[in-house]
C-alpha cells in the first residue's frame, strides 16, 4: 500500500529521486548556514529526531516515513580563490546543487570534477558517500569539510586525512547522522584539460588510452552520453532513472575470496591487495537481467544496479526486490550485496 498523504505533513516520497518515503512529522527548509546550526542546535537541545535531506537521491525512506523533524539543505554559495600556484581553491555551501556546479567549474577552465558530470543531488552530501563516478571521487579534491559536531553543538572543520574516506564510505557515512555539512572546500587545478582518464569505457569514447587527457568540456559530454544510455541521468518521464543510482556498493574482496568468483567475472585491484568485482555483473550472472521484475519496483531496463520505481512502487516493494536479488547473488556466489544508499525507518 502506498502511504497516504496525512494533512499537514509533507511526504518524503515527493523529495527523493525513487519517490517513495512515508510523511514526515516535520519539514523545515533552511536557506541560510546560520539559520542551519540554530535549528539542528535547537533541536538536538530538544531531543528531537533529525534527518537531513539534500536531494534526495541516496536515500531509501520507509513508507511509515520519519517520526522527527527533517531539515532541507537550501543554502547557497560558492567563495573563490583562485592563484596560479593553488589553483582554484572554493568554498561551497552545502544546499548547492553539484551538477551546475561541475558544468560551472568546466565553463571557469577549473579541472577535476568532470568524470562526475550527472550525479545528482547537493554538494553537501558529497562527502558523506566520497560520491564518485568514472574513475574519480571527490575525495581527491576535497581540502576542508566544515561541519556541526551534533555530539557536541560544536562547529568542526576536517581535512582530508580525518575525513575516513574511502570507496563509497567516509567517517560521516559511519558515524551516520552525527555531522551536518555547512559547506565543502575543493581545490581544484586550473585548466581547460581534464585530469588523466582512468576508466578505460570513457577513455574508449573519448577515443584516448587510459592515463591520457581530454578536454574538460568533451569528457563531460562523453559522461552524460555514457550516463544516460544507463539511466543514471535523472529524468522526469524515464522510470529508470526513478532510482538511488546504484543500489549496491562493487563488493571488496581478499584475493582468495576474489578466486572462487568465475574465471570471467570482472576484477580490479582496490588498496591493500584487495580485489574489486562488479556487483552488476553478479546480479546479471544470478538470474536478474535488466528490466527483472514484474512489479512497481524492477531493475532498470539499462542497468542492473539500479533497482528503480515504475511508477507506484512502494519502499516495501523496493526492499523485497532487493532482499531478493542480495539473496540470489548469496547463493550463486557466496557474496553479501551491501546497500548504497542511506536507509530511513527500514532495513534489508
Ligand atoms: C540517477 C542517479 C545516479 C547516481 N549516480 C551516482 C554516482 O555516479 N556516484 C555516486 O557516488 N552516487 C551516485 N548517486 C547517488 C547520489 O546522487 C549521491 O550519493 C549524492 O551525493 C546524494 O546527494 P543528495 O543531496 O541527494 O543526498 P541525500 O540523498 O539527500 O542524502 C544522502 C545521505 O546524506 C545525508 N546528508 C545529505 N546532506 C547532508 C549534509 N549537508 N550534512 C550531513 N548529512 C547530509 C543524508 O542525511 C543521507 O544520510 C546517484 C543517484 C541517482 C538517483
Amino acid at each position: 500500500m502506498r502511504p497516504e498523504p496525512v494533512e499537514g505533513r509533507e511526504l518524503l516520497a515527493h523529495h527523493t529521486t525513487l519517490r517513495v518515503g512515508g510523511p514526515a512529522r516535520r519539514m523545515i527548509t533552511v536557506a541560510t548556514e546560520p539559520e542551519l546550526v540554530e535549528t539542528v542546535r535547537n533541536l538536538d537541545a530538544r531531543g528531537e529526531p533529525l534527518l537531513i535531506l539534500g536531494g534526495g537521491s541516496n536515500l531509501l525512506v520507509g513508507d511509515s516515513g520519519f517520526d522527527g523533524t527533517v531539515i532541507k539543505i537550501a543554502t547557497r554559495g560558492i567563495d573563490e580563490d583562485t592563484a596560479a600556484c593553488s589553483g582554484a581553491v572554493i568554498t561551497v555551501a552545502a544546499g548547492e546543487p553539484w551538477d551546475p556546479l561541475v558544468g560551472d567549474a568546466i565553463a571557469r577552465g577549473w579541472s577535476g570534477f568532470e568524470t562526475m558530470s550527472g550525479i545528482p543531488g547537493l554538494v553537501g552530501a558529497t562527502p558523506i558517500q566520497n560520491v564518485g563516478a568514472y574513475g574519480a571521487e571527490v575525495s581527491q579534491l576535497i581540502s576542508m569539510v566544515r561541519t556541526v559536531d551534533r555530539a557536541t553543538g560544536h562547529l568542526k572543520t576536517f581535512f582530508p586525512v580525518e575525513c575516513g574516506f574511502g570507496y563509497r564510505t567516509s567517517r560521516f557515512k559511519s558515524d551516520p547522522g552525527r555531522f551536518v555539512v555547512l559547506s565543502v572546500t575543493f581545490q581544484l587545478p586550473l585548466g581547460s584539460m581534464s585530469q588523466p582518464i582512468r576508466y578505460p569505457e570513457l577513455a574508449r569514447v573519448l577515443g584516448i588510452e587510459v592515463g591520457q587527457r581530454a578536454p574538460a568540456a568533451e569528457v563531460r559530454q562523453a559522461v552524460l552520453g555514457l550516463r544516460t544510455a544507463k539511466g543514471m541521468v535523472l529524468t522526469e518521464d524515464d522510470h529508470d532513472t526513478w532510482s538511488a543510482g546504484s543500489f549496491f556498493t562493487n563488493p571488496i574482496m581478499s584475493l582468495a575470496q576474489a578466486d572462487t568468483l568465475p574465471a570471467a567475472a570482472p576484477r580490479f585491484h582496490h588498496s591493500d591487495g584487495m580485489i574489486k568485482t562488479s556487483a552488476a555483473w553478479l546480479i546479471e550472472r544470478a538470474g536478474f537481467g535488466k528490466g527483472y521484475g514484474n512489479g512497481a519496483a524492477r531493475l532498470s531496463s539499462k542497468h542492473t544496479l539500479a533497482l528503480t520505481n515504475r511508477g507506484w512502487a512502494t519502499a516495501a516493494d523496493l526492499l523485497t526486490l532487493a532482499r531478493e536479488i542480495q539473496a540470489g547473488v548469496a547463493e550463486k556466489f557466496g557474496i553479501e550485496l551491501v546497500p548504497e544508499p542511506v536507509l530511513v525507518g527500514c532495513e534489508l
